[in-house]
């Protein structure tokens, strides 16, 4: 990582759209993932950030309200907060006042374990505060099979705490897999019940996503159900920058179509490094360190990686697909995670080219190894317990069959929510 000192900084143009605005980036990021801490009480088998240990390099009370002073300075209007499990970390709370008073909104994602009667009314009493609740299946028994022993009764008391007392529009997030492609219209319902928005997103290979990629991600057939069931119901539910490599099979979909990686999204972790996207926790993508670097605003404006994300990118071997201009050959961090080129297809291209190229690397894929796992070493108590999943002919005759697909499993819910181009 090199923070350059005199970084030429290439105009924006004036006008042109919103896309064009965002691929050379922007002065602050729209969409900032803070990871509080790595500790969590569950241990989920997709974590993005293999969460479950706290790191002890952790930073301060002190250093995060400097950090809220800084995002406060660059008027970064709102930061969504994770880990781990951020309301594990005594000074939570606080923290969310403290950014909050220093007119930073905050949007926290959780399993919901802190979320009491009690601090439900706290939250429905306080502005400039969104709640995610993770939830991975519509039943206990396809989410638990994921997120853990528990994990389904802990979230729906949460969002039943938060909707009793009073707290408007809360999301509910669920991250789409083979076994919950089949649940859509019961997440839907369940949002619904709860006065609750529905947050769709990819299963991308990241962390420990990586290991359960191949098993979890949605099968072809079943890519066609989840943009088919967006392009039907999907006014109202958000889904981010998850599904433009979904494009191709028709109209664009709503959300930010774009890889936004160091351009208009990053990631600040526990120990203050620095990533291009919440997906990319990866030394590839660590743009610095807000302590050593100078700050997070030298990091971001100033990091030789973020420049070279901001420049203009070849399309690679997708250059001459005539979906390039909708689908920009997907997700570069889907790409890296299962050992395909960033400048070749997503390995869920709808056209089959990803799936083509995972195969043709045959023995030869190679995996980047994990810079860093925060995994228990010991099973917790709420570890995942795998189910048996069913088998790809399974689901291929459930769905040729007409029958329903099988029960199954930040950014902001809209990048570009309150965003205006300056002229
Ligand atoms: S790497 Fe993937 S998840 Fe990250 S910003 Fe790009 S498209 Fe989104
Ligand atoms: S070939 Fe590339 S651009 Fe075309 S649909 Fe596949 S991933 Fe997208």
């Amino acid at each position: 990582m090199t923070i350059l000192e005199d970084r030429p900084v290439r105009a924006r143009p004036e006008g042109g759209t919103l896309l064009e605005q965002f691929e050379f980036g922007l002065d602050a990021p729209i969409c900032l993932t803070w990871e509080l801490t790595y500790a969590c009480n569950l241990e989920c088998a997709h974590c993005l950030s293999s969460s479950g240990r706290r790191d002890p390099r952790e930073l301060s009370t002190e250093q995060c309200e400097a950090v809220i002073d800084e995002l406060q300075r660059m008027q970064v209007f709102y930061v969504n907060i994770g880990g781990g499990e951020p309301t594990v970390r005594p000074d939570f709370w606080h923290l969310v006042e403290y950014a909050v008073a220093h007119d930073v909104g905050v949007k926290f994602s959780t399993n919901g374990v802190r979320l009491t009667p009690e601090r439900a009314a706290w939250l429905a009493a306080t502005d400039y505060v969104d709640v995610q609740i993770s939830l991975d299946g519509a039943t206990a028994e396809v989410n638990d099979h994921v997120r853990g022993p528990g994990s389904y009764d802990t979230a729906i008391a949460a969002l039943r705490n938060l909707h009793e007392a009073g707290f408007r529009d809360a999301k509910l997030s669920v991250v789409c897999t083979r076994q919950n492609i089949g649940q859509l219209d019961e997440f839907k319902a369940i949002a619904d019940q709860y006065g609750a928005t529905l947050r769709l997103t990819r299963l991308r290979p990241s962390g420990r996503g990586a290991d359960v990629w191949d098993e979890l991600h949605p099968l072809p057939e079943q890519q066609r159900v989840l943009y088919d069931w967006l392009v039907a119901h999907g006014e109202g539910v958000l889904t981010g920058d998850s599904f433009f490599h979904l494009a191709p099979f028709g109209e664009k979909l709503p959300g930010l179509n774009l890889c936004g990686a160091g351009r208009v999204v990053c990631l600040i972790d526990p120990i203050g490094d620095v990533y291009a996207c919440p997906f990319a926790i990866h030394d590839e993508f660590l743009a610095g360190n807000l302590l050593t670097d100078g700050g997070f605003q030298r990091v971001w404006q100033n990091s030789e990686l973020f420049a070279e994300l901001r420049e203009p990118q070849t399309g690679g071997a997708c250059s001459s697909c005539q979906f390039f201009d909708s689908c920009r050959g997907g997700c570069m961090a889907a790409k890296f995670f299962t050992g395909l080129p960033l400048d070749g297809p997503d390995p869920e291209c709808v056209q089959g080219f990803g799936e083509q190229a995972l195969e043709g690397l045959g023995d030869q894929r190679r995996l980047p190894a994990s810079s860093q796992d925060h995994s228990r070493l010991v099973p917790g108590r709420n570890e995942p317990v795998m189910l048996q999943l069913r088998r790809r002919e399974e689901i291929e005759a459930g769905l040729t069959s007409g029958q329903a697909a099988p029960p199954v499993s930040a950014c902001a819910e809209s990048p570009l929510a309150g965003f205006t181009p300056s002229a």
